[in-house]
């Protein structure tokens, strides 16, 4: 899935449900849906980085950075929206190290002669998993639009961070 998306459809479902979240936890843990991609250069794609230990571990230096349990659940809500963004095939190792497999759901609705309703689970090995996608290009995961997407982001934070400072310190000449 395109990072971009990865970023927009959790970001919005949190926008809408909890306007009121802290937007300094809500904007700056953002990145973290992109973190999990990043095993596609480091370790094995899909597995190192795509399970719950490791964004349990996220949500953790969340919290301590900010010693805030907001932090800790808005963290943790990215980290699991990106594994379920990536549900179906071939799906995220979920328990990897522990277990050493993906698992993964494909829903499809489908009009031959009549309407087709069709879950589809199943998991993969490692073995299975690198026969089938390990020799995909890292291009596959993140394009050139990504990295635009990436650009654009950052500079809207560091945007947002400069006026919220301004605002503060010209509060606290007044
Ligand atoms: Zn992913």
């Amino acid at each position: 899935m395109e990072p971009f998306v990865h970023a927009l459809i959790p970001l919005a479902f949190l926008l809408a449900l909890f306007p009121n979240l802290d937007k300094k936890y809500v904007l700056s843990l953002v990145p973290i849906v992109w973190i999990i991609d990043l095993d596609s250069f480091i370790g094995v794609h899909r597995f190192t980085f795509h399970n719950i230990f490791f964004v349990l571990a996220l949500a953790l230096i969340a919290y301590l950075i900010w010693k805030n349990r907001i932090a800790f659940w808005v963290a943790l809500y990215y980290g699991m929206s990106h594994l379920i963004l990536d549900l179906s095939m071939p799906g995220p190792a979920w328990l990897y190290p522990l277990v050493q497999k993906t698992f993964y759901l494909d829903v499809s609705i489908q009009k031959a002669t009549s309407w087709m309703f069709n879950i589809d689970t199943g998991s993969l090995t490692m073995g299975e998993y690198n026969t089938l996608f390990g020799n995909l290009p890292v291009q596959t995961y993140v394009g050139e639009p990504a990295v635009l997407f990436y650009i654009l982001f950052s500079v809207l934070i560091i945007t947002y961070v400069i006026l919220k400072y301004k605002r503060k310190s010209k509060k606290s000449q007044a």
